[in-house]
């Protein structure tokens, strides 16, 4: 073999998987597969024992994509307009004019559009990667139908405008095919949000009953479904952070006494969450982009019931992304980070909004929690309970607008105590950071949707689990179905929908092991 191998990624639009395991008929893509997984039992005399367990899978992906709408709570804010503008830009090839020169649309930062990965090895040593929608047909962002509520009337040029993120001639260019999207009336209710926003509140759904809002929010689904002919709707809250809801037994811990406490207009129940049982009830998926506790048991439950889709919670987009890449890394170099003290300073709305305390704990909270997988991964390095001195600092400084600066300092104890300090300074749009991941979730749940398995032990194929915990990767703290621990180290949950889509077409999950030239 060369020692100069490349590494290639091919452009080529399709790749197919060749083998008895997997089938490409002519609507569906077959493929079986033995997966393994480790059981860990604790003997009696304290030590451990590891039994790798064979599974043999199913799965069964439908090749065709639906056509896709997406509706956003909170359209009218700087994620729900940047996202509306990347997608119209990019499907009309609109080139804007900068003082450096003519810029490109593009969507860097998705997965779904940019993300590649190893596919397999050439015969002469050379690793090729792949677009993951090379092995899959993904929904085409220009093909994705916009849509949502904003309880601000503003228009998407105007939200566009008053985001102050995009450059002017960009603006000026996307005016005329964003004036006429208007979001729809929204839930509000000031018990869930910052005084502060009352302002903007002049596109609310006029009744203040909970089960009638949840009726309008079902009508609107359905109306924007019929008015595009679309097959399936993800329903995304980008909306403001609320506070949190008290749960309550007897209120929000069941499916049955959430829709009661809905028909009897409860005051815990938050709008989001009426949001979330609107869509659950019309068969679309719900993305929780924000931190507070929308998805209360009572309503993963009527999800899991209703078998729909449920994500959450809060994007993972900045900082906290960073940081469960960085600690990662140090920890899992065998150093114990010791203490992370991060600060925060922004200028957009949302960071206006959480300047009231009570919609800031459910923030603070998200973004503290990132790393306890991270540290209890490593027992020789922390006691049981032993965390890192962890701080967080957020900020509201108004002329920074969307621009989000965040400036850490990790202090970490490497061989014989030294100490090992990094500082870091980030900066960049909030927006810019968000935008792809709304993008991705959608079409990633779209994919997912048309996934069915089927184990040794089970007659028919089924859906997968509606708690979508395979997209942790974009969510600070991720929701799993019971029984399945959190991930939140960046590059484990990058591995799962890597070694996901692998599995569906039939491909062992990458193993880094380059057998074929260690053991040759
Ligand atoms: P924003 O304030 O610009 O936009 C939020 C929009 O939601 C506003 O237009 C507001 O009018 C609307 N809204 C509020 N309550 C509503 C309701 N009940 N129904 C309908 N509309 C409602 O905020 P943003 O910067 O676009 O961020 C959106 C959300 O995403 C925030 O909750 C934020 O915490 C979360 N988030 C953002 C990032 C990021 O931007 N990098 C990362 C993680 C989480």
């Amino acid at each position: 073999l060369s020692h100069h191998n490349i590494s290639t990624v091919t452009r080529k639009k399709n790749c197919k998987v060749s083998g008895s395991h997997v089938s490409y008929l002519e609507n569906e893509v077959r493929s079986s597969l033995k997966l393994q997984r480790t059981l860990v039992q604790t003997l009696p005399d304290g030590s451990l024992q590891a039994t790798p367990k064979e599974l043999l899978y199913e799965f069964c992906t439908k090749l065709k994509p639906s056509k896709l709408g997406i509706m956003q709570v909170g359209w009218g804010g700087n994620n729900g307009s940047t996202v509306t503008a990347g997608i119209v830009a990019n499907r009309e090839g609109i080139c804007w004019e900068t003082c450096k020169g003519m810029e490109e649309p593009n969507l860097f930062g998705s997965l779904s559009q940019h993300g590649t990965l190893r596919l397999g090895i050439t015969s002469d040593g050379t690793d090729v990667f792949v677009p993951f929608k090379s092995l899959l047909p993904l929904v085409e962002p220009k093909d994705i139908v916009l849509g949502g509520w904003d309880i601000s009337s503003y228009n998407l040029a105007e939200a566009m405008d008053r985001a102050q993120i995009l450059e002017p001639d960009l603006k000026r260019k996307l005016r005329p095919l964003l004036e006429s999207m208007k979001p729809l009336p929204g839930i509000f209710d000031e018990e869930f949000i910052a005084k502060n926003q009352l302002p903007r509140a002049d596109n609310v759904i006029q009744t203040k009953n909970k089960a009638q809002q949840v009726e309008i929010i079902r009508q609107d689904i359905r109306k924007f479904k019929q008015q595009h002919m679309l097959d399936f709707v993800v329903v995304i809250w980008t909306a403001n952070s609320e506070r949190y809801s008290v749960e309550l037994s007897g209120v929000n811990d069941t499916a049955e006494n959430l829709l009661n406490a809905i028909s009897s207009n409860h005051k815990e129940v938050s709008p989001s969450t009426l949001y979330a049982v609107a869509s659950i009830l019309e068969g679309c998926p719900y993305v929780n982009g924000s931190p507070q506790n929308t998805l209360v048991p009572g309503c993963i439950q009527l999800a899991e019931e209703n078998q729909v889709f449920i994500v959450g919670d809060d994007f993972k987009s900045g900082q906290t992304k960073m940081k469960s890449v960085l600690v990662d890394y140090l920890v899992g170099s065998g150093m114990k980070v010791e203490s992370m003290v991060t600060y925060n300073h922004l200028g957009n709305n949302d960071m206006f909004q959480l300047t009231d305390g009570e919609m800031w704990k459910p923030k603070s909270a998200a973004k503290s929690r990132v790393i306890e997988d991270i540290v209890g991964s490593n027992g020789t390095l922390y006691k049981e309970d032993e965390m890192p001195d962890h701080v967080v600092v957020v900020r509201y400084v108004s002329s920074y607008g969307d621009s989000k600066s965040d400036v850490s300092e990790y202090v970490t104890r490497t061989f014989m105590n030294c100490p090992y300090r990094t500082v870091m300074y980030n900066n960049c749009l909030d927006s810019a950071l968000c935008a792809p991941l709304i993008i991705d979730l959608a079409i990633f749940i779209e994919l997912f949707h048309r996934v069915s398995y089927r184990t040794s032990d089970m007659k028919a194929f089924a859906p997968m689990h509606p708690v979508l915990s395979a997209l942790s990767f974009y969510m600070k703290i991720p929701r799993t179905p019971v029984g399945e621990p959190h991930v939140n180290a960046l590059q484990r949950q990058r591995a799962c929908i890597e070694n996901l889509f692998r599995a569906l077409v039939g491909l062992n999950g990458e193993d880094n092991l380059f057998l074929e030239t260690k053991f040759p």
